[in-house]
């Protein structure tokens, strides 16, 4: 019995003993990274079953991802013996999902709704911007929807919103826009990640039959990522906990990266109001990561003025030093990862010990490409691979049959997409005619009046497309491979057709079609003379997907959103740019850039053993080419990190001119991206190039560190000695070039 017992109270400091055995009443567990506190619900999950008798049905366990679910499941599933798959472990979505399905037909909704994810509530908003006609550089999706959001937890109502802010202009469209996003949902039977939430509470508090069903159910309910709940999160875990009230919530302030979703660290402070006879431990060390990496983290943490500060430490090895790695262009960021990774394996390490970490999904690609070209396996985790997706495959399909009319097998996944009413007879009539007559698919189009075979109305359903490609295969000997590209989408009508379909999904497919422009533009800005034949054939390595790869051994790429929780031996935290990570969004208000600070803390701390983060002076993403200047949270880690010579960063100090200064005299032969087309004539007949000295009558001297096209302005990114970084428009900052 005694060995037993060994297996899950084993392996444990004494702190988190007495976290395990505390099996009544509500308790709080709050301590830093890596100390342990997900492998306290896991043991105390094993020892509640294995000793208390308690039924694994009785288990509620919440996490903040679907990952982190399966991992724990695991974890649970390796201390004991137990059918641990009627727990219910998920994410706050998947089981209010779960309830959901089973009962949502008593708030009047049909159980077949569907569920939008942040992409197609992005396309829905999108949708909702145009029909309302509102400039859409004023209200940026994103922003939108986080507002939306925050009124939804806060359960506002749009017509209230709206009556409250009649006055306000901007608050009053945000008020009109919510209104019009939530009757299309209704439309569309659609329900989007906070109604998930929000319906589930509503069920449980109009129908206590339902609620008291689930309360006598779960007698054990359990929370981790506390710190990220917001307070709908909040009241679904404390009804469901009300009657027995043995609720466990860990957490840890350092990491609440949901702020802008509504997360909302009062919780905790609620949390030992609201239960009375709580109990509070505290964890602090930290098992997870070497004293170098650890160092690191601490200090850039350390920066944040919000926060009550902790004693994490750790008795590990000092493991190897952290190094900062500069690449001149994005691009190279990929290439030097992969050879990274390389060495890496070549040291021991395997494909699944590896994690690469980014800030925006936008991101990904430039790592697919490299480890497809380095025959890397990897996965990309909350996201289909983009050479994956049935319209990018699309579009590769057209262009090889552009390049070779004889790919028979790329010309019949196209000939009928979009449709153009080409039925399956005719295809196999065409074939059979190709066949005999010793010819190519495309060929026995060229002879489509001969086909007797087929009739009249089948021979006018193909013959348009035969004129498209013809004309096509024209234009490709004369045009530029991105603007082929361009047109040749538009000429087959594929956004038409989506346009028509009229979907979310339709519109997600729409900007991924989008993306592939920009995948041209990349390949023509390092190609010179970039022809189709040389982009397919670098294309279609890349969507060679390796189909023998061994799923369980993977490059794992994700955000560092969805990487909470989760530990790697080697962490790659990339794109360190002022504007990129912290985010632009996030530079002017000190209380985003703290929390960009808290996500860079999670990045730091995934890591195990190896830690390395990047960035790149110049940087292509959506299709458009800018400079960068290097992350200030790169200089908050002072000398914990082993830094490239002469690449310091700091934009508040002269070192920031210097390097900018070495920008501007840096020049890439055949880059799409043109200097010259930078610059701006303003009313003084002034030039601004990247790197100018500019003086302002607030902030002081300032240089230039990015131009951008902006309606007819330009709009400024200027590196302030005193002020930091600024967003200005050329033609009403108060500057004077110097
Ligand atoms: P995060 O804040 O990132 O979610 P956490 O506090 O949940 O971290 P865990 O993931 O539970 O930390 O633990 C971090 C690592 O340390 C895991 O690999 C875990 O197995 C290990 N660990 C935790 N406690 C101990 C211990 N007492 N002895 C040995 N290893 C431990
Ligand atoms: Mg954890």
């Amino acid at each position: 019995m005694d060995g037993e017992r060994m297996d899950y109270l084993e392996g444990l400091n004494d702190r988190q003993r007495d976290a395990v055995l505390h099996t009544e009443g509500p308790l709080l567990i709050m301590a830093g990274a890596g100390s342990g506190k997900t492998r306290v619900v896991t043991h105390k999950i094993a020892y509640l079953i294995e000793e208390k008798g308690v039924y694994p049905s009785s288990i509620l366990a919440i996490t903040f991802t679907n990952k982190a679910a399966s991992e724990m499941k695991d974890r649970v599933k390796e201390l004991i013996d137990a059918d641990v798959d009627k727990m219910w472990m998920g994410t706050f979505h998947s089981i209010c999902v779960r309830i959901l399905r089973r009962d949502i037909d008593r708030l009047g909704y049909d159980r077949s709704f569907t569920i939008y994810d942040r992409d197609d509530q992005i396309t829905l908003m999108k949708e909702c911007i145009k029909e309302l006609n509102i400039d859409k550089t004023m209200y940026k999706e994103s922003a939108v929807l986080s507002k939306i959001s925050s009124l939804k937890d806060a359960s506002i109502e749009p017509d209230s919103y709206i009556n409250e802010n009649y006055s306000e202009f901007r608050e009053r469209t945000i008020g009109e826009l919510y209104a019009l996003y939530e009757k299309k949902l209704k439309k569309y039977n659609a329900l989007d990640f906070d109604d998930l939430i929000i319906k589930t509470v509503v069920l449980l508090k109009e129908n206590k039959d339902i609620l008291e069903f689930y309360q006598n159910k779960f007698k054990h309910v359990f929370v981790d990522e506390y710190q990220d709940t917001n307070k709908i999160q909040y009241e679904f875990a404390r009804l469901l906990s009300g009657k027995h009230e043995n609720i466990c919530v860990v957490g840890d302030s350092d990491q609440s990266i949901y702020g802008w979703r509504g997360a909302d660290i009062g919780n905790i402070l609620n949390f030992e109001k609201d239960f009375e006879n709580s109990t509070v431990i505290l964890l602090e060390q930290n098992y997870r990561s070497t004293p170098n990496i650890l160092n690191v983290a601490n200090k850039v943490i350390g920066n944040n003025f919000e926060r009550q500060a902790k004693n994490l430490w750790t008795n590990r090895e000092e493991g190897e030093k952290v190094v900062y790695e500069q690449l001149d262009y994005s691009e190279e960021e990929g290439h030097f990862i992969a050879n990274k990774i390389h060495q890496l394996i070549y040291k021991g390490y395997k494909l699944k010990d590896i994690a690469v970490l980014y800030r925006t999904n936008a991101q990904s690609r430039t790592f697919e490409e490299s480890f497809m070209k380095e025959e890397l396996p990897y996965k990309i985790v909350g996201g289909l691979r983009f050479y994956d997706r049935k319209e990018v495959k699309d579009v590769i399909a057209y262009l090889k049959v552009l390049q070779n009319p004889n790919d028979n097998i790329s010309i019949k996944r196209i000939i009928n997409t979009p449709r153009r009413g080409v039925g399956l007879a005719t295809i196999s009539k065409i074939e059979e005619y190709a066949i005999e007559h010793g010819e190519s698919f495309y060929g026995a189009l060229l002879s489509l009046d001969e086909i007797d075979s087929l009739n009249a109305r089948a021979k006018n359903s193909v013959s348009p497309f035969i004129d498209t490609m013809n004309v096509l295969m024209a234009k490709k000997e004369v045009m530029g491979l991105k603007d082929f590209i361009e047109e040749m989408i538009s000429s087959i009508g594929y956004i038409e057709e989506l346009k028509k379909e009229d979907t979310i999904e339709a519109r997600t497919r729409i900007e991924n079609i989008k993306e592939f422009i920009s995948v041209a533009l990349n390949f023509e800005n390092i190609n010179e003379d970039a022809t189709l034949e040389d982009f397919l054939a670098s294309v279609s390595l890349l969507s060679d997907v390796d189909k023998t790869v061994d799923e369980n051994n993977l490059i794992t790429l994700m955000t560092i959103h969805s990487a909470k929780g989760l530990e790697f031996k080697v962490v790659f935290v990339v794109g360190l740019e002022e504007g990129l990570f912290p985010s632009f969004r996030s530079l002017e208000s000190d209380e985003d850039i703290e929390e960009e600070r808290r996500l860079m803390y999670v990045a730091l701390t995934r890591a195990e053993e190896v830690l390395f983060i990047t960035n790149a002076k110049r940087r292509t993403i959506y299709g458009n080419t800018n400079y960068t200047l290097p992350s200030r949270f790169i200089e908050e880690m002072g000398d914990t990190i082993e830094k490239p010579e002469v690449k310091k960063a700091n934009i508040q100090s002269k070192s920031a001119d210097e390097s900018l200064i070495r920008i501007k005299d840096f020049t890439m032969p055949n880059l799409n991206y043109n200097p010259a087309m930078m610059k701006k004539r303003n009313d003084g007949d002034k030039e601004v190039n990247i790197g100018d000295k500019v003086k302002h009558k607030k902030w002081g001297i300032g240089t230039v560190a990015m131009v951008k096209e902006r309606e007819g302005d330009k709009e400024l990114t200027i590196a302030f000695d005193k002020g930091g970084l600024k967003r200005l428009l050329l033609s009403i900052a108060p500057i004077e070039i110097i």
